[in-house]
């Protein structure tokens, strides 16, 4: 079995219709932390956070949908984080924030000695991206339990989504999904 060296805790936030699942990547060795897709309820963020006696240096953005990246800002006036995002999704869309890296397929993002590659899983969004770990991975809207994400919003296309590409088989492959 692989030495998993990272811990994983998942926050439910919610506002109005939305309920979003948002996730806290831990390493161990250092405790330095990445969050995946903050939104909603800071104050629940950093409660968590200050809990687990973790330092926040990334996040990690699936995509730039509103309802997954609304507490960016606030986070980086906070923690100061990288802010990590695909150049495909920030140059189709224009999203912008002071911290931002944009990414490209197979880049890695390291945490203490957590390593994260970037795939680029576009479908839902012109350029989503999954972050995958040893034994997980993060898909944010592009897989739900029951499937694919939605494909017809603005830069979505089905014909490039996870089981237009053939990527399925890749992402169902983890043994952990964090969707
Ligand atoms: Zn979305």
């Amino acid at each position: 079995m692989w030495d998993i060296n990272y811990e994983i805790y998942q926050l439910n936030t919610r506002s109005y219709r939305f309920s979003n699942f948002i996730y806290i990547i831990i390493d161990k060795t250092t405790r330095n932390a990445l969050i995946v897709d903050p939104a909603w309820k800071l104050n629940i963020i950093v409660d968590k956070l200050n809990q687990l006696d973790a330092a926040l240096q990334g996040i990690l953005l699936t995509h730039s949908h509103y309802d997954h990246v609304n507490l960016v800002a606030p986070l980086e006036g906070l923690f100061n984080p990288y802010v990590y995002m695909s150049k495909a999704e920030t140059d189709y869309y224009g999203f912008r924030c002071n911290n931002l890296q944009a990414i490209n397929d197979q880049d890695k993002i390291s945490v203490g000695e957590t390593m994260v590659t970037c795939m680029h899983t576009p479908g839902h969004t012109a350029g989503g991206v999954s972050y995958l770990l040893k034994d997980s991975i993060f898909t944010g809207d592009t897989i739900f339990i029951e499937g694919c994400g939605i494909c017809n919003s603005w830069g979505g296309l089905p014909e490039q989504s996870p089981e237009g590409t053939g990527r399925d088989g890749t992402l169902g492959a983890f043994k952990r999904k964090y969707i």
